[in-house]
């Protein structure tokens, strides 16, 4: 068992984003001290952040010189490159674990690896070529989706079919990338698990949100979702199993299709999760406070809903409503610091909260 960090101990982030600023300021909280590593200059978490690396994931001496100032080091996204891990694996722990980020990094090593756990998924095949995706529609059926199996993120490296005319326009979407057919899953709503678990193995699993997506991109969060308490029990028992499985440290963030039936999981993502920030205003001990307590060592905190909640992203142009969200009552603003607006682009979220 490894001891708690102390306070003002540093945590090493890969990743400036505004998870990895939301995370500098839950750590700040807590006395502890972060040290951001990103290639961007002057990111979200940058402007935060006690110590800041600006350097490519490719840099193996910046990772290094990196890894010896900090005291432990946890990341924002899962694209971390496997040698940037090797890199700092011998001098600083690291959490989640290399397993977690590799299974999620690639769709096919993540849905063999739910199936395995006995965990419902879309119904799923590999596809290299022309010929692999047609045996896949004439084994799954239309309508599909074709994904590409890594880096894809926001809807991203995705085609939908909905008749065999559509494969070779996808199949060209992929640019050449290994792909995923998945069989279209009839869903009635989408909601999410974010669950956290300590280096003891203590679990503490937030209430499920329903998320609402547009163009691929999450723009509302609500809580509570609209679950049957079995169902809700079902939610929260299979992300434990997953971060069981995953021997897992930190938060994770299970994205769920719900159906009449059941429960059909996504997705997962091995850290901190947009759909998560109701936390922030919803919970005594918020996603990122849980996340680096679990790092850190220290015990997960109450995360137990006190509120209902609606998380509404602020995505480009909606920067121009925030004085309006401003002035709206029980509404809390979280802005990331981003100076240019562009289409698509996360720019902030406000948490508009109810009397549970
Ligand atoms: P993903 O990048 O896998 O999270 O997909 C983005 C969004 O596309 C999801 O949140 C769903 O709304 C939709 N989607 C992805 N996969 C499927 C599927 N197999 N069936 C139905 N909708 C899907």
């Amino acid at each position: 068992m490894t001891k708690p960090l102390p306070t003002g101990a540093t945590i090493g982030i890969f990743g400036g984003g505004q998870l990895g600023r939301m995370l500098a300021l839950a750590a700040a909280r807590l006395g502890l001290k972060c040290h951001i590593f990103d290639p961007a200059k002057d990111g979200p978490a940058a402007q935060v952040a006690d110590n800041v690396t600006t350097a490519a994931f490719d840099d193996l001496d910046a990772i290094r010189a990196f890894a010896a100032g900090v005291d432990v080091v946890t990341y924002e996204f899962e694209n971390i490159p496997a040698a940037a891990l090797d890199a700092l694996a011998d001098v600083v722990p690291h959490h989640p674990p290399r397993g977690a980020l590799e299974t999620s990094q690639d769709r096919l090593i993540e849905k063999q690896f739910l199936q395995d756990l006995g965990l419902k998924t879309a119904p799923f095949a590999a596809v290299e070529t022309a010929d692999d995706l047609q045996a896949a529609i004439a084994k799954i059926g239309l309508p599909g989706i074709l994904k590409t199996t890594r880096l894809g993120y926001d809807g991203k490296g995705q085609a939908r079919l909905t008749c065999s005319d559509d494969a070779v326009s996808a199949l060209e979407a992929m640019q050449g990338a290994s792909a995923i057919y998945e069989g279209f899953v009839e869903f009635t709503h989408e909601v999410s698990v974010i669950a956290a678990r300590g280096p003891d193995g203590a679990v503490s699993c937030y209430d499920p949100g329903e998320n609402v997506h547009q163009d691929g991109i999450l723009r509302t969060t609500t809580v509570p979702a609209r679950l049957s308490p079995s169902q809700r029990t079902d939610a929260v028992l299979l992300a434990a199993k997953i971060l069981n499985a995953l021997n897992y440290v930190g938060v994770l963030g299970v994205e769920l299709f719900v159906t009449p039936e059941t429960l059909i999981v996504n997705e997962i993502a091995p850290r901190v999760h947009n759909s998560g920030h109701w936390t922030q205003n919803g919970c005594a001990v918020d996603q990122f406070e849980q996340h680096i307590r679990a790092i850190a060592g220290w015990p997960l905190g109450d995360g137990q809903r006190h509120s209902d909640v609606v998380m509404e992203n602020l995505i480009g142009d909606d920067m121009n409503k925030i004085a309006s969200f401003a002035e709206k009552p029980n509404t809390a603003l979280h802005l990331y610091g981003k100076s240019e607006i562009r289409a698509g682009r996360k720019m902030g979220h406000a948490n508009i909260v109810q009397k549970s």
